[in-house]
């Protein structure tokens, strides 16, 4: 476990967290591409417990692959995205995937998963030393 910090591009919304460094994940899916604007996402995957937000996030719920609602939380002031996780439950007892590009020592985290590897960008180059999942995990 890794403590490491955060936060959206206008510091409203900032965070401390504790990650496993072995789920770094990145994530080819069709939705990940259109709302980060980018050919990919990154993710850190962060217990409830484990994570302290402050200030107030915007949340936008999509209906995942797996017909589940997912909470996509941002920064209402900037549009940086911060997080998804489920709707239901306890905030303590969800699972955060938090963006892996709000956090702060992200340069000393390696991407260990890639998953929705079937709707990659053709042209990527392969990353090394990451377990490949063709669709969900
Ligand atoms: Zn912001
Ligand atoms: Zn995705």
């Amino acid at each position: 476990m890794k403590k490491v910090n955060g936060g959206c591009h206008c510091q409203a919304v900032q965070y401390k967290a504790q990650i496993d460094e072995a789920k770094v994940i990145l994530c080819h899916c069709e939705d990940c591409q259109t709302m980060s604007g980018a050919p990919y996402r990154g993710a850190v995957v962060v217990a409830g417990q484990d994570f302290d937000l402050s200030g107030t996030v915007k949340n936008y719920i999509k209906k995942a692959a797996s017909g589940n609602d997912r909470i996509q939380a941002f920064c209402p002031e900037c549009g940086t995205h911060m997080y998804a996780t489920a709707v239901d439950g306890d905030p303590a007892d969800k699972v955060y995937n938090v963006r892996l590009g709000t956090v702060q020592q992200r340069n000393e985290l390696s991407p260990t998963i890639e998953i929705w590897c079937d709707s990659a960008q053709a042209w990527l180059p392969e990353v090394a030393g990451t377990k490949k999942i063709a669709k969900q995990p």
